[in-house]
């Protein structure tokens, strides 16, 4: 049966769990009355427990780098409730041919020769790779910590979060939506579309028109080693795109940078991929592997142009995207929430009109731009 009181009337009711639900419900916390509905048993149990936790803000297209110099803004300075860091320096290394670090590497990387690559990153073999090129200004976080911490803000403002609650049923009713979430029932102003690798099922729940959004596969493995790295050995990755590694407490962080297109899924790692991948590496750098200690699969969803979608949903009142955040969920995570909040709390006139001014970069992921129906 579904339940309906009081508290389940909601300015915004945000679907999905992982880092862009949360970090939504964190900024709006105390500004209106939200709550978050996460359809399995746990918060962040999908894309957002399985990244490689980097923040690289020479990373991806445009409005890409500017979400994440913002994010950083304020990641590099948060702390969690027992003084923990969120985030830290971390750098970021690519090697290969000439041409591949050439084509790779973006503006303010250093251009290293092996020798110097070498230096930085003492496991990678004589003689391996013709280049390299070094990112100083990288960052880790602390993915879980981060989470948490962003749950324990949007609790302490009062924000209702319902785990083991799927959407089911979605109508517009009024001003509003009705919406049935596990056992419970929703009436919420604006609903916000943050379910990652489902972002376009639940608008077909709704009735919203998709907007192509494709999961794509992307493994990872943590192996333990007989020697650890030094802990500032940079993440250091393959030019042509085919691997990376950095160091981690129980030993590396491995991937095959794969970007394979999948269904919206619980994905697995497939049998003997990390193997592989380690014969890869093996060529490049005397990483002293002695087993695999666990590999996931998580799925980074984009639209056709790469870029996230954030936004009132053209045709569809108080339907808002927050999704398609693809390689970059992490690295932009404050920024899109601090302008998801802003629009969300000035409404859909208010942007229509203009008294709302957005910037360039949210006009850039807009979700008209992607509407079939345009
Ligand atoms: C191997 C790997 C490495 C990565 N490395 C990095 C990195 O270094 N830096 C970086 O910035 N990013 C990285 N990413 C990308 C980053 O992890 C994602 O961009 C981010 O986690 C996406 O978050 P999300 O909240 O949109 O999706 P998710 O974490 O998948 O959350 C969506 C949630 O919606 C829920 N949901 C779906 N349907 C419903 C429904 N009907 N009702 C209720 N809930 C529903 C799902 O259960 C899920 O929990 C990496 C990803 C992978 C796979």
């Amino acid at each position: 049966m579904v339940t309906m009181d009081s508290t389940n009337d909601v300015d915004v009711l945000i679907v999905g769990g992982g880092i862009a639900g949360l970090s939504l419900a964190a900024e709006l916390a105390g500004a209106c009355r939200v709550a978050l509905v996460e359809a399995e048993p746990s918060l962040a149990y999908h894309t957002s427990a399985r990244s490689a936790q980097q923040l690289i803000p020479s990373y991806g297209p445009a409005p890409v780098r500017e979400l994440t110099r913002r994010t950083l803004t304020r990641l590099a300075d948060a702390a969690d409730d027992d003084g923990r860091r969120l985030a830290w320096p971390s750098r970021f290394m690519l090697v290969g041919t000439r041409a591949e670090v050439a084509a790779e590497a973006h503006a303010g990387m250093d251009a290293l020769s092996p020798e110097e690559a070498r230096k930085v990153a003492p496991v990678l073999r004589e003689g391996a790779f013709e280049a390299a090129a070094l990112d100083h200004d990288s960052w880790r976080t602390d993915a879980p910590a981060l989470l948490a911490h962003l749950e324990a803000r949007a609790r302490a403002a009062g924000v209702r979060i319902h785990v083991g609650s799927p959407v089911h049923t979605a109508q517009r009713v009024g001003e509003g939506w009705l919406v049935g979430a596990g056992a419970e029932g929703f009436h919420a102003r604006n609903v916000v579309n943050a379910a990652g690798a489902w972002a376009d099922d639940v608008a077909i729940l709704f009735g919203v028109e998709r907007l192509g959004l494709q999961p794509f596969r992307r493994t990872a493995a943590l192996v333990s080693l007989a020697e650890p790295l030094s802990p500032d050995t940079p993440m250091v990755a393959a030019a042509d795109d085919t691997w990376y590694f950095r160091p981690d407490a129980a030993g590396a962080l491995v991937s095959p940078s794969e970007s394979e297109p999948s269904r919206a899924e619980d994905a697995i790692p497939r049998p003997g991929h990390i193997e592989r991948t380690l014969e890869l590496i093996r060529a490049v750098a005397d990483l002293p592997v002695t087993g695999i200690v666990r590999a996931w699969t998580g799925l980074r969803t984009s639209p056709a142009d790469g870029l996230p979608v954030l936004g009132f949903d053209p045709e569809a009142p108080g339907f808002f995207w927050l999704a398609g955040q693809g390689g970059y969920g992490f690295q932009t995570s404050f920024a899109l929430a601090e302008d998801a909040a802003g629009q969300l709390l000035a409404g859909a006139d208010a942007l229509r009109s203009g008294a709302h001014p957005v910037s360039e970069t949210e006009r850039a992921l807009d979700p008209h731009r992607l509407s079939v129906r345009r």
